[in-house]
């Protein structure tokens, strides 16, 4: 086998290594952006929530204030019915009183709606609180894995790419210029093998001047179809594995 295909398979093999660990790498940060986006909205909702119950509590206080003055307007309407001598007057005193009856009433009733309301918007704000709590529990820990995983996987990331770099400057400029091409535009696959008369990535058949030239290995052989390097792999031919 051409030693330089040797060189682009273990290339490919350590770039293929590279990649798989970068893309490790970058997921860390989107992660961690999620959980922050996600955090921050359930902190949101328990705010509007927390807002909204507040509001109806001043709405209850509001009403409860209505009632007491109300009532304490109907004490002095009634006490002054007692002083009135006039019959007209007593008249207008009790309609007046009667009013008031009927405003409170109304207060009343508004009461207890807000009352509810109130409890309503306690309970679905301590909901979202605790949820709140709960998930920022959970949330903590895996952002501190994610910390210890990127550290670990930064320090792969490097490793790998300086064992691409050694296998890089091993290979002609032109060489790999080409192969990173291929590399790139066929999903991380730019060796195949001629094995069988076809081309293992694209599956055309190959001509045999391709395949004699793959099989003796003395030269970079391309894919007609995929631009692919090509090579024979001996250790598949039928004489080799009966061998085994
Ligand atoms: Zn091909």
């Amino acid at each position: 086998m051409d030693p330089r295909l040797c060189s682009l398979l273990e290339l490919q093999r350590a770039l293929s290594a590279q990649r798989e660990l970068e893309k490790e790498y970058q997921e860390i940060p989107r992660r961690r952006q999620e959980i922050l986006t996600y955090l921050n909205n359930l902190k949101e909702e328990a705010l509007r929530a927390e807002e909204r119950y507040k509001k109806y509590e001043v709405e209850q206080r509001t009403v409860e204030l209505e009632i007491q003055e109300g009532q304490s307007a109907r004490v002095k309407k009634e006490a002054q019915l007692l002083t009135i001598k006039n019959n007209k007057e007593y008249q207008a005193t009790l309609a007046e009183i009667e009013s008031l009856d009927r405003r409170n009433a109304r207060s009343e009733e508004r009461l207890i709606e807000v009352m509810e309301r109130v409890e309503k918007e306690r309970k679905l704000f301590e909901e979202k609180r605790k949820e709140r709590e709960e998930r920022e529990i959970s949330f903590q820990s895996e952002l501190q894995e994610l910390e210890i995983r990127e550290q670990g996987l930064g320090a792969r990331v490097d490793e790998a790419r300086k064992v691409t770099e050694k296998l890089r400057i091993t290979i002609q400029p032109e060489l790999y210029n080409r192969f990173i091409r291929v590399f790139n535009g066929k999903q991380g696959v730019a060796v195949a093998t001629a094995n069988g008369n076809h081309c293992s990535a694209c599956n055309i058949r190959l001509t045999p001047r391709l395949v004699q030239l793959a099989k003796r290995g003395q030269d970079i052989v391309v894919c007609e179809g995929c631009q692919r390097f090509l090579y024979w792999d001996h250790s598949l031919d039928e004489d080799h594995l009966s061998t085994l």
